[in-house]
């Protein structure tokens, strides 16, 4: 398949009210291919007066007819919905693979995953309701009602475009609100494509909008909008931390989902093969350009030299390529700006005396030239106080250390501000309870690799955000609980 055979469209554009269309200004902005640091496509660029007009519709879809709709209903456009994505599962995936860089398998891979998290949120979402409470007062039924909010903004970040969109999407519209959506400026070619899906399940005008454009002026304007009740964010912390304070004018509710430098922890007992694949895939998958990727791997000292040596060993046998081609395992980073701060974090971490240990070597591959292609980079002779330890990179690179005993993995592992994700390898079950206890962590593994799933909560602690997606606390999260004393008198 080649980008044209994908790419159907001259301008890509808005979603607003249930009609395609260009930005008010007609101005558009260029989709770069990462794998060759080409043009792929251009983008209608909205404006503050779009943002207002999708946001109006949303609130009007809200009023006059989402709210008022059955949970079976919603459900019903639900299934509709993952049907028509269902249709266009390999256009999907290719515009995944042209605009991320990730490899063809794994966007193929991801598609069914989707469309069975689509699934499960229409399933689960239609038995959430309120309760009876058995209050002292016996002359009243009190009881609790969970309504939607209104007008929901979500921005998102571009390291998984639709699988992320999709997440935030279907608890917000299984619990009766409507959406308005900013993908990334970076990667907004499958949310385009989501917004032919959502005209095609015959969903009405206004209950899903999607605008593009650069976070400081579209995004903003979304957080700002006053009719936007609630905002779901996932991105870095930077970002998230200033979206909280200017939500925090209008006591907007917000989810956010932002950055980690997550700890993969071996003790010396571990399954020392497990836990190398698990330092491999989180480095490997996406070009490290996961959130959860645990790019701290703490290794207790009686293991740490044959654990290094086997990671070594892995490192070498990446097959790094171009993602189209079906044996890639990982591709490029998804822009020249990232290929430039994950280049910089690595010659700072250098300075600050870690040796960067590249074990594959690109500069012969003519074909990899003017793509954004960084090699695997273990960092050695570090230690947790240094900034490449302590800042996220996302990017192909981790950094070992050694350590001795539980408490000190423990004190290591929660030295972050971020506290998303974490991983531990041990076969004594008391350890690993010891341990699941000690992390301040939101998102644990125990002799697994971490996985976000569609049926489980997933949030961070500290820095790493602020409440929980996916899982029922997600549909949750996306109502609000109204009290109501009913007298009998
Ligand atoms: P950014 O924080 O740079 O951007 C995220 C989104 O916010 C983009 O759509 C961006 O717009 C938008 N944005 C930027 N400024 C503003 C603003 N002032 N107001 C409103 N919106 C704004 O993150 P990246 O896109 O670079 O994504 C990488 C980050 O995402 C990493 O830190 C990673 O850890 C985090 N992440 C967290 C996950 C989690 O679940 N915890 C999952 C995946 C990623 P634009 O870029 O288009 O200008």
């Amino acid at each position: 398949m080649n980008p044209e055979s994908v790419l159907r469209r001259e301008t890509y554009p808005l979603l607003i009210n249930g009609e395609e269309r260009l930005s008010a200004t007609r101005a558009s902005f260029s989709v770069i291919n990462p794998s060759y640091g080409t043009h792929l496509a251009h983008v209608a660029e909205a404006d503050v007066s779009d943002v207002d007009a999708a946001v109006q519709a949303a609130q009007h879809a809200f009023d006059t007819y989402w709210s008022r709709t059955s949970g079976r209903e919603r459900s019903r456009l639900l299934r509709k919905l993952a049907d028509a994505l269902d249709r266009r599962r390999e256009q999907l995936a290719w515009l995944e693979t042209w605009n991320v860089g990730r490899p063809i398998t794994l966007t193929r891979a991801a598609m069914q995953t989707m469309l069975d998290g689509i699934d499960y949120v229409a399933g689960v979402s239609q038995g959430i309701g309120g309760q009876t409470l058995n209050v002292a007062d016996t002359s009243v039924v009190n009881f609790t009602l969970r309504e939607p909010f209104g007008v929901v903004g979500l921005i998102l970040p571009w390291n998984y475009p639709l699988t992320l969109t999709i997440s935030k999407l279907m608890p917000v519209l299984a619990a009766g609100n409507t959406a308005v959506i900013k993908a990334s400026e970076i990667t907004p070619l499958s949310s385009v494509e989501l917004g032919a899906a959502v005209l095609e399940a015959g969903f009405p005008p206004g209950v899903i909008n999607i605008v593009h454009g650069p976070g400081a002026t579209v995004g903003q304007a979304l957080v700002e909008h006053p009719l936007v009740e609630r905002i779901s964010f996932t991105g870095g912390t930077i970002t998230g931390k200033a979206i909280y304070r200017s939500a925090a004018d209008r006591i907007k509710r917000v989810t956010l989902e932002l950055g980690g430098k997550s700890p993969l922890i071996v003790f010396a007992d571990a399954d020392i093969d497990a836990a190398v694949s698990v330092a491999l895939q989180d480095i490997t998958k996406n070009t490290g350009q996961i959130c959860v990727a645990c790019t701290r791997l703490l290794v207790e000292t009686p293991i740490v030299d044959v654990f290094t040596e086997k990671l070594r060993d892995a490192y070498r046998k990446i097959r790094v390529g171009l993602p189209e081609h079906e044996d890639t395992e990982m591709g490029p980073v998804v822009s020249r700006a990232q290929y430039e701060r994950v280049n910089r974090c690595i010659a700072n971490g250098q300075e600050e005396g870690a040796t960067a240990e590249v074990m594959i070597d690109l500069s012969g591959r003519d074909e990899l030239r003017n793509g954004f292609f960084v090699p695997p980079v273990l960092l050695t002779g570090t230690n947790n106080k240094m900034t490449v330890v302590q800042d996220e990179i996302f990017g192909p690179v981790q950094a070992l250390m050694s350590f001795t005993g539980e408490d000190e993995a423990a004190r290591i592992a929660n030295d972050s501000r971020y506290g998303l994700a974490g991983v531990v390898y041990t076969r004594d079950a008391g350890r690993a309870m010891r341990m699941c206890k000690a992390l301040k962590i939101g998102n644990l593994a125990i002799n697994n690799p971490i996985k976000a799933t569609v049926d489980a909560p997933f949030g961070g602690y500290k820095e790493s955000g602020l409440g929980k997606e996916r899982g029922i606390d997600a549909i949750l999260e996306n109502t609000q609980v109204k009290n109501v004393r009913f007298s009998m008198r």
